[in-house]
C-alpha cells in the first residue's frame, strides 16, 4: 500500500518515525499586504528548514506531515526541496482552513461534490502542473461551533477521502467540536479511524480527549512546545492519562511547529513568539518530551508505538477502506 509524498509513491511500511503535523512554511491570507515586514527571502527560509529537518532525521525520524492546506500560503515545491535536501519523506495535504481564517470564497461558490472534485484532483493528479500529488486532507473548524462553509469542506473532505483512500487531518480551536468532525465524516461514511482530530491537547480536558478515542478517531497531542497556549506539563499528564485509559492506539504527537513564515504570524513578531516559546521545534518531543514521559513510567515501546505503528496504522486503515470506483 502506498500514500502520496512530495517526491512520489512512497510504501506506507516504510513510513517510519513519523511526525503527523508540522509546518514547512505558512503565509497567513494577505501575509503579503503588511508592507512594514521584511520581504520573504525564500532561499534563507529553505536552509533553516533544511537544517532543522536534519536535525529530526538525526533522531531516526523519517516522515513528517505537513498539513498546510491550500489557502494558507502552501508551497509544494518548497516542501519538496525540503525533503530532497533533508532526506525527509514529506507528505502535504489539500484541503482548507477555517472560515474566519482561510480564504472561503472559492469554495463558498462550489457545491460539496465540486469541491471533493478538487481535493481528489490534487491527491490524484497533483498541485496545479507541479506533479507534486497530496497525501492527506486538511479540514478546519472554528471555535466552539461547526460554520456551514466548515461543514461543506469536511463533508466533502469525507468524500474525497472515501474515493482515494485518503486520511483526513483537522484543526480545531481551543480543543471543541471534534465531536462534531467525527459526526461529520461518519455521516458521509467514514470510519472514525480515518479521521484524527487535531490540537486536542491545548485544554486541560482529558474527558475530552478521551471521549473522541471512544469513538475510534485519532486524537492529536499536536503542539507540544506551543506553551502560549497550555502548558506542556498539562499535555503530558492527559497524554499518560490517555495511556492509562487504554487508548495508545489513538494517539498522535506533533508540535503544529512553523518552520518559516511569509509575512507575520498575527498580533506578535516572529522573534517574539520564538522567543515566548523556545521549546517549539520540530525536535522538542524528541529531546524534552519523550524523555519526561519515560520518566513518568510511559514504557519506550508505546512511545515508539505512537510514532510509528499510529500513523502507519492511520494511513493503511483510509487506504484499505477506500471505495474503488
Ligand atoms: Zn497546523
Amino acid at each position: 500500500m502506498m500514500v502520496n509524498s512530495v517526491l512520489g509513491p512512497l510504501a506506507i511500511s516504510d513510513l517510519g518515525k513519523t511526525l503527523m503535523h508540522e509546518h514547512v512554511l505558512i503565509g497567513f491570507p494577505g501575509w503579503f499586504m503588511d508592507a512594514r515586514q521584511p520581504p520573504f527571502k525564500r532561499k534563507e527560509a529553505m536552509s533553516r528548514v533544511v537544517e532543522a529537518f536534519q536535525g529530526l532525521h538525526d533522531y531516526g525520524v523519517r516522515t513528517v506531515v505537513d498539513p498546510c492546506p491550500s489557502d494558507l500560503g502552501r508551497d509544494v515545491e518548497f516542501i519538496a526541496e525540503v525533503s530532497q535536501a533533508s532526506g525527509i519523506n514529506l507528505i502535504c495535504a489539500t484541503g482548507a482552513y477555517t472560515e474566519q481564517m482561510g480564504i472561503p470564497f472559492t469554495y463558498a461558490a462550489m457545491s460539496q461534490d465540486q469541491i471533493a472534485e478538487s481535493f481528489i484532483a490534487e491527491i490524484e493528479r497533483g498541485v496545479a502542473d507541479t506533479g507534486i500529488r497530496c497525501g492527506i486532507i486538511k479540514v478546519a473548524t472554528g471555535e466552539g461551533k461547526v460554520s456551514d462553509y466548515e461543514r461543506k469542506i469536511l463533508a466533502a473532505a469525507a468524500r474525497a477521502a472515501q474515493a482515494t483512500g485518503t486520511p483526513i487531518l483537522s484543526h480545531t480551536e481551543r480543543s471543541s467540536c471534534g465531536h462534531e468532525q467525527i459526526d461529520i465524516v461518519t455521516g458521509e461514511g467514514l470510519d472514525a479511524a480515518q479521521l484524527l482530530v487535531g490540537h486536542c491537547c491545548g485544554a486541560d480536558n482529558p474527558g475530552y480527549q478521551q471521549s473522541l478515542a471512544k469513538r475510534g478517531a485519532y486524537v492529536g497531542f499536536d503542539r507540544f512546545g506551543a506553551v502560549l497556549e497550555i502548558a506542556d506539563e498539562i499535555r503530558m499528564r492527559n497524554l499518560k492519562a490517555m495511556l492509562d485509559g487504554g487508548h495508545l492506539e489513538r494517539v498522535m504527537v506533533s508540535h503544529d511547529s512553523v518552520n518559516c513564515w511569509m509575512g507575520s504570524p498575527g498580533s506578535m513578531s516572529e522573534a517574539e513568539l520564538r522567543a515566548a516559546m523556545p521549546s517549539w521545534n520540530v525536535t522538542h518531543i524528541f529531546e524534552n518530551i519523550f524523555p519526561e514521559l519515560e520518566a513518568m513510567g510511559v514504557a519506550r515501546a508505546d512511545l515508539d508505538r505512537i510514532v510509528i505503528d499510529n500513523p502507519r496504522q492511520y494511513f493503511e486503515a483510509a487506504k484499505s477502506s477506500a471505495r474503488q470506483v
